[in-house]
């Protein structure tokens, strides 16, 4: 068990999405898991279920196809995604929109782009664990719905959240893994690959590895 879920548990905030057979039954949760799209979009779009909300100026559910075989997941609006309501427009998007074209792929056709929250925390600070725990069903939600071929877990968060690790990016990549069955991997996040360029050359070889690993499903 990640540090993350021992202080949730320590909270009484059990993570509700390991697997379905461990769902935790909390009401909010059971509801949200049997959402359809509509009933997600209106159910995020007026949510203040924690802290966030009072801050930002909207939530960002996610942008794409809705039944992608490819879901791009990072880790929280930033200032840019919060004004236009959007995930990854800003510059680490621009970065994002790039790696996608380098493996012919382009937002929104065949792609869906999600993050583990959806409301900018206050100066980009880091998600806290109540934040997650609050907002992860809707994600795992998202990947029901979207049913995804492929994940691809952009960035420390969005990789701890979904595989319930304190592990690091440079230790789980290079290898599938699963989320509830489906197949991911993880990459840097691009707003690190903006400050580090020379890691530019592992995120392009996971984007390599992830269109072998989907060629091979
Ligand atoms: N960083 C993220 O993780 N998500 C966004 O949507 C933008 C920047």
């Amino acid at each position: 068990m990640s540090r993350r879920s021992e202080i949730l548990a320590e909270m009484g905030l059990a993570p509700v999405w390991r697997l379905k057979g461990e769902r935790t039954g909390v009401s909010r949760e059971e509801t949200i898991l049997s959402m359809d799209w509509e009933k997600l979009k209106a159910k995020v779009k007026g949510c203040t279920d924690c802290k966030l909300r009072a801050g930002c100026t909207q939530t960002v559910l996610g942008v794409g196809d809705e039944r992608a075989e490819w879901l791009l997941v990072g880790e929280a609006p930033g200032a840019e995604e919060d004004r236009l309501g959007e995930p990854f427009v800003g510059q680490a998007g621009k970065l994002l929109d790039n790696m996608l074209a380098a493996i012919d792929l382009k937002r929104g056709e065949n792609v869906y782009i999600a993050n583990v929250l959806k409301c900018r925390p206050p100066g980009n600070r880091n998600p806290e664990p109540d934040e997650v725990a609050t907002c992860s069903p809707y994600l795992r939600r998202q990947i029901e719905l979207i049913g995804p071929r492929l994940i691809v877990a952009m960035g420390r968060f969005a990789m701890q959240t979904l595989l319930d690790t304190d592990a690091t990016i440079a230790s789980l990549r290079g290898t599938v893994h699963r989320f509830a069955g489906v197949p991911l991997i993880v990459t840097y996040h691009p707003a690190y690959l903006l400050r580090n360029l020379p890691d530019k050359a592992k995120a392009w070889a996971d984007l390599r590895f992830a269109v072998r690993t989907i060629a091979s499903l």
